[in-house]
């Protein structure tokens, strides 16, 4: 993403930027309502859907789509939503994506702005096995949203908020199930981001189901 294509301030500066990072394969309803709700609940200028290069804590247990197809579905996906915009920089840094590099590449990008670090429960869950998690605690606000089953119970000294979001029992690992047996995926998905899937062929089935 250009600086140029980057919503900006009068002054030109945003100054409240949400991280919300994620493997995005595929972006979904559950991701944007997430976002949309962050973005206007805190008042941040805007937040940006970042896309992970190698989702280590994924890598190895399934195949994950390529970066590039999943950045053109994130930047299909939040195309005509104000506020929201697709984050590339953790392809641009390569290898393994760490909140942590993430953080400091947007703190220089954006040197006068609050930094919120947006998570759901599932996510959140599982701060304390990222890498240098206190660093992406010192980094950012920790905000995290509801996700359909236990709310999440983080450690006392963990500095962090909740947002409430409607909770949409929505999520990648189901959508690319519908896609494998042919269950419906309207509603679940946005437009823009089945035509990116139609025109790139993604999640296609070699026999049966969709595809
Ligand atoms: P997968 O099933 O492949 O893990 P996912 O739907 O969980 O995919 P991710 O890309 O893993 O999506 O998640 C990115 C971020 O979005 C995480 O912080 C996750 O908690 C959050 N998230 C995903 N789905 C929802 C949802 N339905 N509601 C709220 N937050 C969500
Ligand atoms: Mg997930």
């Amino acid at each position: 993403m250009s600086r140029g294509e980057t919503p900006q301030l009068d002054d030109g500066a945003p100054t409240r930027v949400g991280l919300f990072g994620g493997t995005f394969d595929p972006p979904h309803v559950g991701h944007l309502v997430t976002a949309i709700n962050v973005h206007h609940a805190l008042d941040l200028d805007l937040v940006i859907m970042m896309v992970a290069n190698v989702p280590w804590q994924k890598d190895g247990s399934r195949e994950i789509t390529p970066v590039e197809d999943r950045l053109a579905m994130v930047s299909a996906a939040v195309a005509s939503v104000p506020g929201l915009v697709p984050g590339r920089q953790e392809i641009d840094l390569g290898g393994n994506s760490y909140t942590a590099d993430t953080l400091s590449v947007l703190s220089r990008e954006y040197p006068r702005a609050e930094l919120f670090t947006i998570v759901g429960d599932d996510a959140a869950a599982g701060l304390h096995t990222w890498e240098r998690s206190a660093e992406v605690l010192a980094q950012s606000q920790l905000v995290v949203v509801d996700r359909p089953g236990a709310p999440v119970v983080l450690d006392a000294d963990v500095d962090w908020i909740r947002v409430e979001v409607p909770r949409l029992e929505v999520s990648s690992t189901d959508l690319r199930s519908r896609f494998s047996d042919g269950r419906p995926l309207d509603y679940l998905l946005t437009n823009p981001v089945l035509e990116v899937i139609d025109e790139r062929s993604l999640y296609l089935v070699t026999e049966g189901g969709r595809g």
